[in-house]
């Protein structure tokens, strides 16, 4: 929208032809978004002897999600931006976002394939300049996760091998929630562990939807990972459990203006129809045995991953043990983790992880797990977040779900020694302030002591084996512990048992488990 006086000027100066010169906005697809767009400036600058280029500046504002009908002293969020700009091919763009973080965001010809823009085109704080070379483009805080991906995604995931699908319910405008059941029913599900993940609460965090499809991908897949991670648990998935937010393009609500993520501890008048579909749905998949972890997928602003790890205080000192083995084994495999961006909060009821913690207190792990927008590691000369990075944290993720419950039991064989038969000169502890597998870990009683190591019978093939090093159970803990340590590497010929004695470094030396990997003959 231009001023009366300017427009005139325009028309003066430019006649009737800038009119087609002009800029289209809109907003009406899956996922759109914007609060309202202003012409500031539009001139024409001579770059050469004829050559002119138009110059428009745009202010714009990210629209605030509705008041909050529930939760009044919640300031409605204005994160999210997805818009469209139709006739912009080769003007320079000058677009001032305000109420949102503009750092380095996404734009796409297609609507489809998304691209970062170049720091020299986000010099200034909120502002992107840039001459578009097509006449239409997407502009975007982060690749969008539309609905319409999440549908598709499910419909591509529910034909699949050891895949079942329903509808759980529906949300408050009556679009289907969906969930996955997946595992493999050829295997006794008695001894399975159960895990389950759900995301998109919060509809502006497009980048955990791309961690958890990374998720289901690999679960789902044809690997030898993928079939061991079924064989060996019951996941129960539901990717959108906020579909009319993420539709509407809302940052932080539903379309009521309503925070689902904090509407847990709500009498049922105040219970949102999304969360009442959740608890119903956990009610009856726990009915005969609690879940034994549940990841809440999210997304933050902060430039690093983070886990939510709740206090020994809030909760026991073993319960932060176990979070802190899971945050520990996905540092572990992924760069772009550290231990120095690990997040601490107080267990409350009004999350899920609080309702969670008020049923089943240790016997669940729910935890809420952070990706970025941005880059990792609070390192904006790193590795900037892109859709194939957070696959591979979601294969990272899956790695340290996977030592910490022992779910790939043929190709990643973890000897937790937790009889401490035969072992002399070492002291069984359960000292929670220590991060360590299962209820025990070892403390050498003098230099030299060994421990005596028996694998279960091994297929031919390469293995490294690991030893996991014994680190303090605090909030910060240097890089080279609570980790996975190499020690050697074995090759194993015919179905056999592999012995390996560990001797101890020094008095006092804590461990735990080993672990074999199997190397991939690819
Ligand atoms: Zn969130």
């Amino acid at each position: 929208m231009f001023t009366k006086r300017t427009l005139t000027l325009l028309l003066a100066i430019f006649g009737s032809s800038f009119l087609f010169s002009q800029i289209r906005f809109s907003t009406s697809f899956d996922s759109g978004s914007i609060g309202s767009y202003k012409l500031m400036d539009s001139v024409w600058v001579k770059r050469g002897v004829k050559d002119s280029i138009l110059t428009l500046s745009y202010e714009i504002d990210s629209r605030f999600d509705p008041i909050n009908p529930i939760d009044t002293a919640l300031r409605p969020s204005a994160r999210w931006y997805h818009f469209k700009m139709e006739g912009v091919k080769d003007k320079q763009l000058f677009l001032t976002i305000r109420n949102s973080e503009v750092i380095r965001p996404f734009y796409s010809y297609d609507g489809v394939n998304y691209t970062r823009f170049e720091s020299v085109e986000n010099i200034y704080k909120g502002s992107i300049n840039k001459i578009f070379t097509r006449d239409t483009v997407y502009i975007s805080h982060f690749v969008p996760y539309p609905y319409s991906r999440n549908r598709d995604k499910i419909d591509q995931w529910r034909v699949m091998p050891d895949v079942k699908h329903e509808v759980i319910g529906t949300s408050y405008l009556g679009l289907p929630i969906e969930m996955l059941t997946i595992t493999d029913e050829s295997v006794n599900d008695a001894k399975k562990k159960r895990i389950w993940i759900h995301g998109r609460s919060h509809p502006s965090e497009s980048p955990a939807s791309w961690h958890l499809e990374g998720m289901v991908d690999i679960i789902t897949s044809d690997t030898p990972f993928g079939k061991e991670l079924r064989k060996n648990t019951i996941f129960y998935i539901v990717p959108f459990i906020n579909p009319d937010g993420v539709m509407g393009g809302f940052s932080r609500s539903s379309s009521t203006g309503v925070n689902i993520e904090v509407n847990w501890d709500r009498p049922d008048s105040l219970t949102m129809p999304e969360i009442k579909v959740l608890k119903k749905t956990l009610e009856r998949v726990t009915s005969e045995a609690p879940l034994d972890l549940l990841l809440n997928m999210h997304s933050q602003i902060s430039s690093s991953v983070t886990y939510w790890i709740h206090t020994a205080e809030s909760t026991t000192e073993r319960f932060l043990k176990e979070q802190l083995l899971l945050s520990s084994l996905t540092i572990n495999y992924s760069p772009y983790y550290r231990p120095v961006d690990q997040s601490f909060s107080a267990v409350a009821p009004r999350y899920f992880e609080g309702w969670i913690w008020n049923k089943f207190q240790e016997r669940s792990v729910a935890i809420t797990f952070e990706t970025p927008y941005t880059f990792y590691n609070q390192n904006r000369d790193g590795t900037w977040v892109s859709t194939e990075n957070l696959r591979e944290l979601a294969n990272s993720s899956l790695l340290a779900i996977s030592d910490m419950m022992n779910l790939s039991r043929e190709t990643r064989i973890l000897i937790d020694n937790e009889s401490g038969k035969g072992q002399r000169n070492w002291r069984v502890s359960i000292d929670p302030k220590n991060v360590f597998f299962g209820d025990s870990f070892y403390v050498s009683q003098k230099k030299g002591a060994r421990v005596k190591i028996v694998s279960p019978i091994l297929e031919d093939g390469e293995y490294t084996l690991y030893r996991w090093v014994v680190g303090p159970a605090d909030e910060i803990f240097p890089e080279d512990r609570n980790i996975w340590t190499k020690i050697e590497e074995i090759k194993v010929k015919g179905g056999k048992k592999v012995r390996f004695v560990y001797r101890s470094l020094e008095e006092g030396e804590k461990i735990d488990s080993f672990m074999l990997v199997k190397q991939s003959n690819q």
